[in-house]
């Protein structure tokens, strides 16, 4: 495969980012290094609001921010007037701190502490509560005026087992049978205003699971609306939109996504009588993940009775979706685009865990130490999910646009690596 997609492009072999040398970036920043296209994220974005404008014209989109959460991805994304997903405390802190505004930012979070709920509301941003039990602990708290429930539609869809987010087995949402008793509890605690939450999964790359669900959680808000009498201020679907990883996966049709989804959400709105609530999405991937590579060199070649190893200086502390989800993420080698694929290797990363292959029987050109590797598709759930592990640093982030660069996250230092910890403790 060596047709790239935009922003990426082959000249005279060599890769290019948006106009910007991936090896001029590596000579400035070092590897591991992961390269962010401004320009690819806003396309994106601009890409799903046009398809869904189509369809329905009150709608927002959320940013599930745990996708990517670089304050200069945040700020793009801002300006594009985007809203946030948040998952943590930490998230809305973050946001808010990107000059996203308390309306802006929606909390769906799971597990949540009481100290964590008074500082959401102490934030006022809105609360998408996920079990009865933070229902009734949030009320004591503070009485919002805006809350909204996560339903589990009991189906589920996404790429891996982990990434499943309703259905029978799932830890998130309020189940259909407790969920009049929610808004119910809610409203009668004084809370005004309400909406309807759904995210069924992550990676998915076409409409039918997202149908079957909104069809139940429609059920869910109508039972709601005729029993605990609530009217919906938003209705929000979750987010979940896959992206091609695979030379064989095919691309989300996003219109027909968006004529599916929000012909069937209209007509339902009608049938069941439910006003002209705003329609939310909740995109994290779809947004960030082609927006990125990462940059790892290649220091070491092996080649055992058995397999022929690429030694690179990412692994799974840098990316871990190989590792952790058997993801398949393409790698091209940046400095020699034009070579033609002649061996199987398995490029291998520097932590000390079998485990930590970026790829195994991969067809690349011939590999010689000193070569640079560019792994696709990492800009989602790439560095947000890095780590320490193996007491290594974790990677440098650098912005470009249109043949410039900015670099937008320091590399780690070794004393990174020791912050905050203490030693020689003396009992008393
Ligand atoms: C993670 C998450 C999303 C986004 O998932 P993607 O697959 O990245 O689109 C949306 N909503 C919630 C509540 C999430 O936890």
């Amino acid at each position: 495969m060596n047709t790239l997609n935009d922003p990426l492009e082959n000249r005279n072999g060599q890769l290019f980012i948006d106009g910007v040398s991936a090896q001029t970036l590596v000579e400035k920043f070092d590897t591991p290094l992961y390269v962010i296209s401004e320009r690819r994220i806003r396309n994106n974005y601009q890409r799903l609001k046009a398809a869904l404008t189509r369809n329905y014209s009150k709608f927002k989109i959320y940013y599930a921010m745990k996708a990517n959460s670089n304050l200069a991805v945040l700020k793009v994304l801002e300006s594009e007037g985007v809203c946030v997903d948040a998952v943590s405390p930490g998230e809305v802190f973050m946001a808010l701190t990107s000059g996203f505004t308390p309306e802006r930012i929606l909390f769906t979070g799971t597990s949540v502490r009481n100290d964590e709920l008074k500082f959401l509301s102490d934030s006022n941003v809105i609360i998408n509560v996920d079990s009865q039990s933070q229902l009734i602990r949030l009320l004591k708290i503070n009485v919002p005026k805006t809350l909204s429930v996560r339903i589990n539609p009991e189906i589920g869809a996404g790429h891996h087992e982990h990434c499943i987010t309703a259905g029978k087995e799932s830890k998130f949402g309020v189940w259909e049978q407790d969920a009049v008793k929610a808004y119910t509890t809610a409203k009668e605690a004084g809370v005004e205003k309400f909406g309807i939450h759904m995210h069924i999964g992550s990676g998915i790359l076409d409409s039918k699971p997202y149908l079957d669900a909104l069809e139940r959680l429609l059920a869910v808000a109508k039972k709601v609306h005729d029993q605990a009498k609530v009217n919906f201020e938003f209705i929000d679907i979750g987010g979940g939109l896959g992206v091609p990883y695979g030379p064989e996966d095919k691309p989300l049709d996003l219109q027909a996504y968006s004529d599916k989804v929000l012909s069937a959400f209209k007509a339902k709105m009608s049938q069941y009588d439910l006003g002209e609530p705003t329609l939310h999405i909740e995109p994290g991937r779809y947004l960030v993940a082609d927006a990125s590579i990462l940059l790892t060199a290649v220091n070491t070649l092996k080649v055992t009775p058995y397999r022929k190893f690429v030694g690179v200086d990412a692994g799974f502390n840098t990316l871990i979706r190989p590792a952790m989800y058997g993801s398949y993420h393409h790698i091209i080698v940046a400095n020699k685009l034009v070579a033609t694929e002649e061996e199987k290797y398995d490029v291998a990363g520097p932590i000390c865990e079998s485990g930590d292959l970026l790829a195994k029987d991969r067809c690349l050109p011939r590999i010689e130490e000193g070569d640079l590797l560019a792994v696709l598709n990492a800009g989602a759930y790439g560095f947000s999910m890095s780590s320490q592990y193996n007491a290594r640093p974790r990677a440098a982030e650098v912005l470009v646009k249109e043949g410039k660069y900015k670099l937008v996250r320091e590399r780690e230092q070794l004393d990174d690596l020791m912050q905050g910890q203490q030693q020689a403790i003396e009992w008393q």
